[in-house]
């Protein structure tokens, strides 16, 4: 990489250049600058697949790639403790800015030692930018060049959202990973609409760059563009040119069926830095993450682990399991006979009492136990990255996890 480095400088120093050259070569220095500043170490490359194996450096640890982030929206993650959280092998966690904006307020929490401080956590934090949460209130959100406004869903008063607020707030979190302010439309979608969200998401993306004043705070950029091959493409490319730690993939799965989902990250993936980290936002299911790490997706969230788990699904390597039903109610046997969490430790048929007893430490187990199975899966993805044979690991995964989910899909 110095290498490369160097040679940039020397034609940079070697006379006039084409102005597409001496863009290309600007906006390869600051992504020198920026993937040096919050270092992502790549271990290993699958040869067959796109999938690889890394360690990305923020200020409060390392996270090993591929990595699922569990989503704490609160300041929680729904029903764990902290220590509940770490033993299922989470590097990072997610943290909700249009949540802890409205309630406790992100100047309460700055004064009490940012979400680390507060909450008791002190490894890695990703905030979101707030504007997933924006498009969830559909109707009730009014998006202009300036921002967005919309109706608190605690007192229903007005709120405004700029670029620069959402910076602001996720500097005041202190999260080591801050997201950018985006635009996302629903699908299906005019190409005129989401062209238009997509080019505003690059004007909101160079507001939040030139906003920022964290220095310990790593900042990633989102691809938009909905199911649009030329505007995905865009989307990247203009995000680069102004420069940021690492990249994610927005605006997915909002609707669209699972194989768009894959041929958007085939366009993506191929058109983002090979030497920062890719951020797929919101996905998925077990077999979602298998199939984004072969095309060379780093990091994933989603609620579907602990919010399934609140609901008595079971995540298993065989497909989910309904916890409710009545063949667990003599069955001795633990969820996942190798699953080293607290919740297999006691049986189906204790779990299934708990959930139909109504009692509250049905959802904290099946959490623990749902978090824990996507921290294997991802533990077992980078191991067969480094051993070079994530080609077959994903077939496997296909014919596990596709098989066992016809018919009963999680929720
Ligand atoms: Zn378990």
């Amino acid at each position: 990489m110095l290498a490369k480095s160097y040679a940039c400088l020397k034609s940079w120093d070697s006379g006039p250049a084409p102005i597409d050259e001496i863009i290309a070569q600007t906006t390869f220095r600051f992504r020198m600058a920026y993937s040096q500043r919050f270092p992502f170490q790549k271990i290993a490359e699958d040869p067959t697949t796109s999938a690889r194996r890394g360690i990305l450096n923020l200020p409060h640890g390392q996270v090993q790639t591929p990595a699922f982030m569990p989503v704490g929206t609160q300041g929680t993650v729904k029903g764990l403790t902290i220590d509940q959280i770490e033993a299922t092998g989470a590097d990072i966690i997610l943290g909700n800015t249009y949540h802890l904006s409205l309630r406790p307020g992100s100047e309460l929490i700055a004064e009490l030692g940012g979400l680390h401080g507060f909450m008791g956590w002190d490894r890695p934090i990703l905030t979101d930018s707030g504007g997933f949460q924006i498009f969830s209130l559909g109707d009730m959100t009014k998006v202009s060049e300036q921002g967005a406004t919309f109706k608190s869903h605690l007192d229903g008063s007005t709120v405004h959202l700029r670029p620069e607020d959402s910076v602001r707030i996720q500097q005041e979190l202190g999260s080591d990973i801050a997201m950018v302010l985006d635009h996302v439309v629903a699908l299906p979608a005019g190409v005129d609409q989401v062209r238009d969200a997509m080019e505003r998401s690059l004007r909101w993306a160079q507001r939040c760059q030139d906003s920022r004043s964290r220095s310990q705070q790593a900042m990633f950029g989102i691809v938009q563009g909905g199911l649009d091959p030329g505007l995905r493409q865009q989307s990247a490319e203009g995000l680069q040119r102004i420069g940021f730690d690492g990249y994610a993939i927005g605006g997915l799965s909002v609707g669209e069926e699972p194989a768009e989902m894959y041929r958007m990250l085939e366009v993506v993936c191929p058109v983002l830095p090979t030497d920062q980290p890719r951020y797929l936002m919101g996905v998925g299911r077990p077999i979602d993450l298998v199939e984004g790490v072969a095309r060379g997706v780093d990091m994933f969230d989603c609620v579907m682990p602990t919010r399934n788990g609140r609901n008595a699904l079971a995540f298993t390597a065989d497909g989910p399991l309904r916890m409710r039903n009545q063949c667990h109610a003599r069955d001795e046997s633990p969820i996942e006979a190798d699953c080293p969490c607290v919740a297999c430790r006691h049986s189906r048929a204790y779990i299934r009492h708990l959930f139909q007893a109504d009692e509250m430490l049905g959802p904290t187990l099946l959490s623990i136990h749902n978090l824990t199975f996507y921290q294997r899966l991802m533990a077992r993805a980078r191991q067969a990255i480094e051993r070079g044979d994530y080609g077959s690991f994903l077939l496997d995964q296909r014919r596990r996890l596709m098989d066992a989910n016809a018919g009963q899909e999680p929720v």
